[in-house]
């Protein structure tokens, strides 16, 4: 068993602050539900006790025109009010990009990126600039041949309020750090424009304690997004910033790092935590994978390393380090898997669905119930064993099987898994 032992949010930091979610998608990027649409995401984000959603996509030209007609400009806090939810969460102008060049020794960089707008003229001319650049009708997370440093260079001729943020920085395939694209240093990727980049987003297969392990990321805010493209997995990961909810406040609070807190997936139930082949259903320590020569023990392909092998190779600090002035880092399980535990049902079923809706609707949203209602209140209102498992939960009590090569992690509060041998142990030692 996990026992992260963590501490938790006061009741004052909890009053003072909101929850964010800046990175999502719209039904126009690839792969994305249908659902993906303004009302839906207002409704259920509200559910989950977001206070403020990123748009995704606004370089989507169908979308861009969907979010001028439902969303309102609100002066008080440069922010957007969808206009048939006006108490519900407000939005922010947020789009995501992938930049695919080569750059020192690798002709086949690939780096997500999620850029920021304070404003829809702003937004605008990213959207003139970037059609120069390539199609932004073919995917809300259009692809285009230019350096990160190009990109943010321009960007920031447009508008020094924009914010560039490397996405999910970690995972191999697609971002600023990873194994097979990525760079080993924000300068390495940036070189000039470095000074512009404030904030990397930490991705589900990594958490603040594991970038912690960087000196080199000292100064640069850690962030938590759910890079939902279904309704039901906005927030997962959430950030929580201090008030005023206003665009200069989130701007500064990342350019300063000032964050109250994230909300994080354990990284282990990420799908690039750990090292492996899935095809072959292989799944491998940092330190096993280094030990077979980064090939397949089954096949004798290549391995795919992840994000804990990655942060390893550039960690200069143990585990086990622990900075005294960083944004606490809050592990949870979403409630859709902790009740599909507890009541032995399928996280699909309808009559799970109703469970949901009726236990998320008593405690008005779903971080409300996960994290901030007391303990008492929890089991005067929810079944003991619900209760339970949530409290099991908030102290980090919970077991553990990682993630790897594109397949989820699982977490369970209550029953431990089958004692997997390590593969090396198995029988891959004797070999050598
Ligand atoms: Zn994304
Ligand atoms: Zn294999």
């Amino acid at each position: 068993m996990q026992n992260k032992n963590q501490t938790l949010p006061s009741k004052e930091l909890l009053e003072n602050s909101f929850l964010a979610d800046l990175h999502i998608h719209s039904k126009y990027s690839r792969a994305c539900s249908r659902s993906m649409e303004i009302p839906q995401i207002a409704r259920i984000g509200k559910k989950k006790g977001l206070s403020l959603i990123g748009t995704g996509d606004f370089t989507h030209p169908a979308w861009f025109k969907e979010l001028k007609t439902q969303l309102e400009f609100d002066p008080v806090s440069d922010l957007l009010i969808f206009k048939d939810l006006p108490e519900g969460p407000k939005f922010i102008l947020t789009s995501e990009v992938s930049l695919i060049f080569s750059q020192g020794n690798k002709t086949n960089r690939r780096v997500h990126l999620v850029i920021i707008a304070p404003n829809f003229e702003v937004a605008e001319e990213i959207n003139l600039y970037l059609s120069k650049l390539g199609s932004l009708t073919a995917d809300g997370r259009p692809t285009f041949g230019i350096s990160c440093k190009k990109l943010v260079l321009d960007l920031m001729k447009i508008s020094e309020k924009i914010l560039v943020i490397p996405a999910h920085a970690w995972t191999p395939w697609y971002s600023i750090f990873g194994a097979f694209s990525g760079f080993d240093s924000l300068e390495e990727a940036f070189e000039e424009a470095t000074p512009y980049i404030y904030a990397i987003e930490t991705g589900l297969s990594s958490d603040p304690e594991m970038n912690w392990r960087i000196s080199k990321l000292d100064h640069i805010a850690l962030i938590s997004c759910s890079d939902a493209h279904s309704p039901a997995k906005l927030g997962r990961e959430a950030t929580a910033f201090f008030y005023p909810l206003t665009y200069e406040n989130i701007y500064s609070s990342i350019k300063t790092g000032n964050l109250a807190f994230t909300v994080e997936f354990y990284p282990e139930e990420g799908k690039y935590h750990y090292d492996g082949h899935r095809s072959c259903k292989v799944c491998l320590s940092p330190k096993e994978a280094k030990a077979l020569g980064f090939k397949c023990p089954k096949c004798g392909g290549k391995l795919t390393i992840g994000v804990l092998h990655r942060i390893e190779d550039l960690a200069d600090r143990d585990e086990t380090y622990r900075p005294s002035n960083k944004p606490l880092s809050i592990h949870l399980v979403p409630l859709i898997e902790i009740l599909s535990e507890v009541f032995n049902l399928s996280p699909t079923s309808k009559t799970l669905t109703k469970l949901y809706e009726q236990y998320t609707s008593m405690a008005d949203t779903e971080i409300n119930l996960l994290l901030k209602l007391p303990e008492e209140d929890l089991f005067n209102l929810f079944p003991e064993k619900l209760t339970e498992a949530i409290l099991r939960v908030r102290k980090g009590e919970v077991f553990v099987k990682p993630g790897y090569d594109g397949e989820y992690g699982v977490v369970k509060v209550f029953a431990a898994f089958e004692p997997e041998e390590p593969y090396l142990k198995q029988q891959t030692l004797f070999s050598f």
